[in-house]
């Protein structure tokens, strides 16, 4: 019999109505024959108020503690689900992260999923139950403690149910109808796409589209989990289509670039007047990389005097503060003359495998940025996608006017 993973985000599950509307996509799908693994999120805004309470109750906590009080908003949502299938006549079962179990290391609050052994699902299911799983939960073997896989690790979660569970699909039912060519809040004529590789999806959830977990996009890559984002709103009598994230080679109409995404968290941090010398960039970029502050664009400009030259980096706004105070301290030791700042930027990422075959392509949307007289910060680029720092105020802007470039509106 085929097996399918069904995953319903917080919005989707958000009280008890909502979760019967759940019930009622999952019952499709077991009269349609399959056996089915059902993985749930806390109820929205759940996950985000036990969050706080751990931090009310102490601003430094215990992150093994962290984890026991965050785990239970899947816990709720699992068994409440467990209890609307049986009322309608379907045979299923919750299922803790502990009880499947969901292995992970012991990074607790953003734990990795080691390995998920099957024997215990694969009984549920010879017993014709539905296996309602929480979702974002695990447990480290060793100390016996729950783990959580980061915020949105739900998605995470499903993925890895799929690959374990050797399922047919992975479907994510969200409060949206699929993945968009671009945020469609940004840009009107954003469209739904029908496929997209596994490798654009990764990049554009890492550049900043939210609608999946950077996380499950890997895993789903690594494990070739078709993935199928879908609305959970949708009447589950006739349910509509989404996107499908799948191997390139399942995809006849490929566009030159797939989706743009944007972040808004960036922060733009400039040396002035750095030494031009070999160990520079190690004294600026080590001290960062010990604090854990995650760089991205750097641009460094090639000395005119040969004596000094300017650095350009980004990194998440969050951060800047300490940046900052990194450098700072490690100034005697890099020796430049100032640090100067800027959080109100934005990055704008261009994605689509097309750019492996076709040159000239983000040459284009330089020309079209000038042409609307948006000034380039940084820009990076890598096989697949090119991204350009410019100021947060021509977000839409500039979103607008790549969307139409190239090619990516809808008509009418
Ligand atoms: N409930 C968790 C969160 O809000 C996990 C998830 O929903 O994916 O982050
Ligand atoms: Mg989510």
């Amino acid at each position: 019999m085929s097996r399918l993973v069904m995953k319903f985000g917080g919005t989707s599950v958000a009280n008890v109505d909502r979760i019967k509307n759940v019930a009622r996509h999952v019952k499709r799908e077991v009269e349609a024959g399959y056996q089915v693994a059902v993985v749930v999120s806390a109820m929205s805004g759940k996950t985000n108020e036990l969050v706080a309470w751990c931090k009310e109750a102490a601003p430094f906590h215990d992150q093994a503690e962290y984890d026991a009080v965050v785990a239970s908003g899947e816990q709720v949502t699992a068994g409440l689900l467990a209890v609307v299938l049986n009322s309608m006549g379907l045979k299923a079962r919750s299922w803790q992260g502990w009880q499947v179990p969901i292995l992970t290391d012991d990074a607790h609050s953003v734990a990795r999923i080691a390995d998920i052994p099957s024997t215990n699902l694969d009984a549920a299911f010879a017993a014709g139950e539905v296996a309602v799983i929480a979702g974002f939960q695990g447990i480290h073997q060793a100390t016996n403690r729950i783990t959580t896989l980061g915020r949105g690790g739900s998605d995470t979660s499903a993925v890895a149910i799929a690959a374990a569970i050797h399922a047919e699909r992975c479907d994510i039912y969200t409060d949206v109808d699929g993945v968009y060519t671009t945020d469609p809040r940004i840009v009107p004529k954003a469209r739904r796409l029908d496929k997209v590789g596994f490798e654009e999806m990764l990049e554009m959830a890492s550049l900043g589209s939210k609608v999946l977990q950077v996380r499950s996009v890997e895993l789903s890559m690594v494990h070739g989990v078709r993935t199928y984002v879908r609305s959970s709103f949708d009447d589950p009598g006739n349910p509509q289509t989404g996107t499908l994230i799948c191997d390139e080679e399942e995809i006849v109409e490929k566009q030159v670039v797939t989706g743009i995404a944007f972040s808004k968290d960036e922060a733009q941090v400039s040396i002035r007047a750095v030494a031009d010398k070999p160990g520079v960039a190690a004294a600026i970029f080590g001290p960062l990389a010990e604090a854990n502050i995650n760089v991205d664009m750097i641009v460094q400009n090639v000395s005119s005097d040969g004596a000094t030259t300017d650095i350009t980096f980004t990194c998440p706004g969050a951060d800047l503060e300490r940046a900052q105070r990194v450098l700072m301290d490690a100034r005697h030791t890099v020796g430049f003359k100032a640090l100067e700042t800027a959080s109100d930027v934005v990055k704008v990422s261009c994605i689509g495998v097309g750019m492996r075959s076709h040159a000239g392509v983000a040459a284009k949307a330089f020309q079209a940025l000038a042409e609307k007289g948006i000034n380039i910060r940084a820009i990076t680029t890598s096989e697949i996608k090119f991204s350009v720092l410019i100021d947060a105020a021509y977000t839409e802007l500039a979103a607008r006017t790549l969307h139409s470039l190239y090619g990516l509106d809808k008509v009418g």
